[in-house]
């Protein structure tokens, strides 16, 4: 992933643009997302506090006030603080880069099971035990790295395939339901309806029209 390798190139010493407490951006950073710099998509998420709806950096949407923005490092950590999914820039179709230092290898491990379904057929601690490591150990690697916990970041994963899905194509709602790791239409009707306010169905007409 060459985003993820130009923010390492940037910051050898891990997080460059989460050091402080403030989630604002420093002038540089809002100075490359009013040029929509396309090396930080992946790399942050911009939530827009006006509207609650969060973008990529390469969004052709009007950027806002700097003090209006609140940076995440992932889709996954602008979600679990409360914002909702850019309909126009798809965050689901950002590379998946958070910032990694000297664990990178635990947490990209987790994440690729994450992605194959571990959260699905089981808990934290088997996924912790599976990786060698304990489970506190893993939500605090998650919460340094990825900015959500590992069950937040299995459901935006989630919803970000069935989206993914939905776009493509005619596969049916409960197809897509079972291949995006819900289970059941009802529970990805329920996340959908939980993140983005509407049903699965209204956002494919939306992307058809
Ligand atoms: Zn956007």
């Amino acid at each position: 992933m060459v985003t993820c390798l130009r923010l390492e190139r940037h910051s050898p010493q891990g997080n460059l643009f989460f050091m402080t407490n403030s989630r604002m951006p420093s002038e540089q950073i809002y100075e490359q997302l009013q040029r929509r710099d396309s090396a930080l998509d992946g790399v942050l998420f911009s939530g827009v506090k006006t509207t609650g709806i969060y973008c990529r950096p390469v969004c052709k949407a009007r950027v806002p006030f700097r003090k209006n923005i609140e940076l995440y490092p992932t889709a996954a950590a602008a979600e679990a603080a409360g914002f909702r999914p850019c309909l126009r820039c798809r965050p689901e179709t950002a590379p998946f880069c958070p910032a990694w230092n000297g664990t990178r290898t635990t947490v990209e491990r987790a994440l690729e099971l994450i992605r194959s379904g571990a959260l699905e057929t089981g808990n934290v601690e088997d996924l912790a035990t599976r990786l060698g490591i304990g489970a506190r150990h893993l939500s605090r690697l998650f919460a340094e790295h990825v900015g959500a916990s590992p069950r937040q970041t299995a459901q935006t994963l989630r919803i970000q395939k069935a989206k993914r899905l939905l776009d493509q194509g005619e596969a049916s709602l409960e197809e897509i339901a079972h291949q995006s790791g819900f289970g059941s239409l009802r529970r990805m009707r329920a996340a959908f309806s939980g993140l983005y306010g509407r049903p699965p169905s209204a956002l494919r007409k939306r992307t058809r029209r």
